[in-house]
C-alpha cells in the first residue's frame, strides 16, 4: 500500500514549518501590523496570500479537481525542486528519466545531490518496455514522464503511465506542460486512482504567462500538504497571482490562441515539408517541431545571424532542431529564411 509518509525525507517528516505572518492571521482586519511591511497602501505594499487562494479556486473548476489538490509555484520547475526536496533522500533515493526529455529534471537533481538513472526512450520516442524500466528501478525518489514530451512532441498513452506508476514505489511525476496543445486527455484523470502520481502543468505556454512564473502541481491532498510544508512562505507573488487569475477569468481568449496554434502547427509543417533540406518532421501534439535536417548546425547559424532564434537539439537528437509555432507572420518569416539558406 502507498503511504505519503514512507516516501518523505525524513528531515522533512519531522520538520517543524515556518509560520507566516499571513499564515497565522487570515480573517478581515482594519490595521494590520503583523507582518512588519510599510503601512502605506499600494497595491503591493502588503504580502500575497500565501496559498494563493483565489486562483486556486479558479484553477479548482477549470481543470474539475478539489482545491486542495493543488500546488501553484513559481513555474513549474520550483515545483520540480520542491519534489526534490521533499522526496528524495540525497545520495540515496534517485530519479528515472527517459532522454531525450526536458533537462531541468537531470539538473533538479544534480542540485540536490540526487543520482539521475537514464532509460532512453525508443528510436520513435516511444516509452521503454516496462521490463527494461523494472531493471533499472532500484530505488524509491522520483519518476519523470514528460507529455507531451520535450523536445519530441510525442504524447503517452494513459495507459502507459498507469503501468508505470503501479511498478514504481516513489512517485510519479508526469509532465504536462504542453497538455494544452493536445486533444489527449489529462493524466489529472488518474489522480482518484493512481495515489503516487502528480502531474504538472504550467501558465508559461499556452496562457501566455511565461513572464509572470506560476506553474502547477495537482496530486493528493498528501502529497500537496508535503510541498506546502517545504515551499518558502510567499513563493507567489501578488502581480502573479492578480494576473494569472485575471487570463482564468477570460479563459475563451486563451483557448482561441490554442485553436489558432494548433491550425498554425499544421501550416508550418506543410511548408517545411516542401523544403528539401528537411529530413523529417516528427508528429508533435505541443506547440513545436522537432525536425531533421540535412545540416542542422547549418541551418541554426545562419538563422540566428538573420535575427531568428530556435533551439539546437543536435547534442541529444542529430541535426534535429526544435522549432516553436510561431504567429502566422513570425513562420512566414522563418519559413522564407530557411528557404534562403
Ligand atoms: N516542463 C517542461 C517540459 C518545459 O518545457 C518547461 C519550460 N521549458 C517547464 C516544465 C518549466 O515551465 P515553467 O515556466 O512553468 O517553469
Amino acid at each position: 500500500m502507498f503511504n505519503v509518509d514512507n516516501i518523505t525525507r525524513k528531515n522533512i517528516f519531522s520538520l517543524i514549518p515556518y509560520s507566516s505572518a499571513r499564515e497565522e492571521f487570515k480573517g478581515e482586519a482594519s490595521v494590520w501590523l503583523d507582518a512588519n511591511e510599510n503601512p502605506f497602501e499600494t497595491d503591493v505594499n502588503r504580502y500575497p496570500d500565501p496559498y494563493q487562494t483565489e486562483l486556486k479556486k479558479a484553477l479548482s473548476r477549470i481543470k474539475n479537481v478539489d482545491e486542495n489538490q493543488i500546488f501553484i509555484g513559481n513555474g513549474s520547475d520550483e515545483a520540480i525542486d520542491l519534489l526534490f526536496r521533499a522526496f528524495c533522500e540525497p545520495g540515496q533515493d534517485k530519479s528515472y528519466i527517459f532522454p531525450p526529455t526536458y533537462g531541468m529534471y537531470e539538473v533538479s537533481a544534480n542540485i540536490n545531490n540526487v543520482e539521475t538513472v537514464r532509460v532512453n526512450l525508443t528510436a520513435d520516442f516511444q516509452l521503454p518496455d516496462s521490463k527494461e524500466i523494472i531493471k533499472a528501478i532500484d530505488s524509491k525518489g522520483l519518476l519523470f514522464i514528460c507529455s507531451p514530451n520535450n523536445p519530441t512532441g510525442n504524447i503517452y498513452s494513459l495507459d502507459a503511465i498507469k503501468e508505470i506508476a503501479a511498478i514504481f514505489s516513489g512517485l510519479v511525476v508526469v509532465d504536462e506542460a504542453y497538455i494544452d496543445f493536445s486533444n489527449t486527455t489529462s493524466a489529472i484523470s488518474l489522480l482518484n486512482e493512481v495515489p503516487n502520481l502528480v502531474v504538472l502543468q504550467t501558465m508559461s505556454k499556452a496562457y501566455g504567462l511565461a513572464g509572470l512564473r506560476l506553474g502547477m502541481a495537482f496530486a493528493s491532498k498528501q502529497i500537496i500538504d508535503v510541498i506546502n510544508k517545504i515551499k518558502p512562505p510567499y513563493n507567489v507573488n501578488t502581480l502573479s497571482q492578480v494576473g494569472g487569475l485575471k487570463v482564468l477569468k477570460g479563459i475563451t481568449k486563451v483557448i482561441n490562441q490554442i485553436n489558432k496554434l494548433k491550425i498554425e502547427r499544421t501550416t508550418l509543417i506543410q511548408s517545411l515539408s516542401s523544403i528539401s533540406s528537411v529530413i523529417k518532421i516528427y508528429p508533435s501534439e505541443a506547440n513545436f517541431l522537432l525536425v531533421e535536417f540535412e545540416d542542422s548546425d547549418k541551418i541554426f547559424t545562419t538563422l540566428r545571424l538573420k535575427g531568428i532564434i530556435i533551439r539546437n537539439r543536435t547534442s541529444e537528437i542529430k541535426n534535429c532542431l526544435r522549432i516553436t509555432v510561431g504567429t502566422p507572420e513570425q513562420n512566414k518569416v522563418l519559413i522564407n529564411a530557411i528557404k534562403e539558406i
